[in-house]
């Protein structure tokens, strides 16, 4: 069930009629409000339409493909996108992630998996309003602003994608601790399970693009961590 009383509501956007009509049975048999699409146009119809919270992406569909269905819908506002792939390379997994992606299952999947990953995705959005009680948060010349949800590097504002906010915000509460891959995807995913690893990667990758590669150091074998000065 939702964490956030009414019904979160849910787009699921598959071409493949059995697999669209299973993903939504089993999603509103667990209590949650379901609108579908079946291909790329009619995605972004769909999410203008009915604004979910939260995007269930198959990445190849009709008309154009997942990741410009994602890439629209994230320009108009930020909602937590879970990709559906059937290619497990790294290659497809960053270009999603590059274009506001969540977090991604691999074809073929089970719906427990499904429907959990789906609650640990919402779970993450309520907490992260949580932590908008927060201070603003200086180290070095790296600022950020839990409330406002917004960052800045030497006094220039850098835009983080949700995914990349909710990383760097825990990375920055933990300055210069070492944090495990797997602990990081349990903590900003809300999601304890190893198979996120790749995912945690990725997006420090993008992070790091953003705020300066030298500011999130890689301890090799281990994870992440924040320096806590800042870069120069
Ligand atoms: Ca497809």
């Amino acid at each position: 069930m939702p964490v956030s009383g009414a019904a979160a509501r849910i787009l699921v956007v598959e071409d493949e009629p059995v697999i669209n009509q299973a993903v939504t049975d089993r999603l509103r048999g667990s209590g949650y409000d379901v609108v579908q699409a079946w291909d790329g146009p009619g995605a972004v119809a769909r999410f203008a339409d009915t604004a979910p919270d939260l995007v269930l992406l198959d990445v190849m569909l009709p008309g154009f493909d997942g990741h410009e269905v994602c890439r629209r819908i994230q320009a108009g506002r930020p909602v937590p996108v879970l990709m559906l792939t059937a290619r497990d390379d790294e290659a497809d997994i960053l270009v999603g992630l590059g274009i506001g992606a969540d977090d991604y299952l691999t074809k073929p999947f089970r719906m427990r998996e499904l429907v959990a990953r789906v609650a640990a995705l919402l779970r993450r959005v309520d907490r992260a309003a949580e932590l908008a009680g927060r201070a603003t948060t200086d180290l070095g010349d790296l600022r950020v602003d839990a409330a406002a949800r917004r960052v800045w590097v030497t006094g220039t504002e850098v835009h983080l994608t949700p995914t990349e906010f909710d990383l760097l915000l825990y990375l920055a509460g933990n300055p210069g601790v070492v944090l495990t891959r797997e602990k990081m995807y349990a903590e900003v995913w809300g999601w304890p399970g190893a198979s996120g690893t790749r995912t945690v990667d990725s997006h420090v990758k993008a992070l790091r693009a953003k705020i300066g590669a030298d500011r999130v150091r890689t301890v090799h074998g281990v994870g992440y961590a924040l320096e806590p000065g800042g870069a120069t």
